[in-house]
């Protein structure tokens, strides 16, 4: 197994870290129902994109653990 030849420094492993941080979504408002979604992409919570619906959404829960 490799073993590090030399220790790294808190300064040149924080400065490695320096890059890693996430970047926050750009989310847009979903035209039909208003929800946040991500741009170019069907909406999650209605199935519409561009003002049609292209995935069907089921109008009521059906509860499969109800003996
Ligand atoms: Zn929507």
């Amino acid at each position: 197994m490799a073993v590090p030849q030399n220790r790294v420094t808190r300064s040149r492993r924080d400065q490695r870290r320096s890059h890693d941080a996430l970047t926050a979504g750009n989310p847009n408002e979903c035209p039909s129902c208003g929800e946040l979604k991500r741009p170019h992409h069907v909406c999650p919570s209605c199935g519409h994109y561009a003002d049609r619906e292209v995935v069907a959404q089921a109008t009521t829960e059906v509860d499969d653990d109800a003996a």
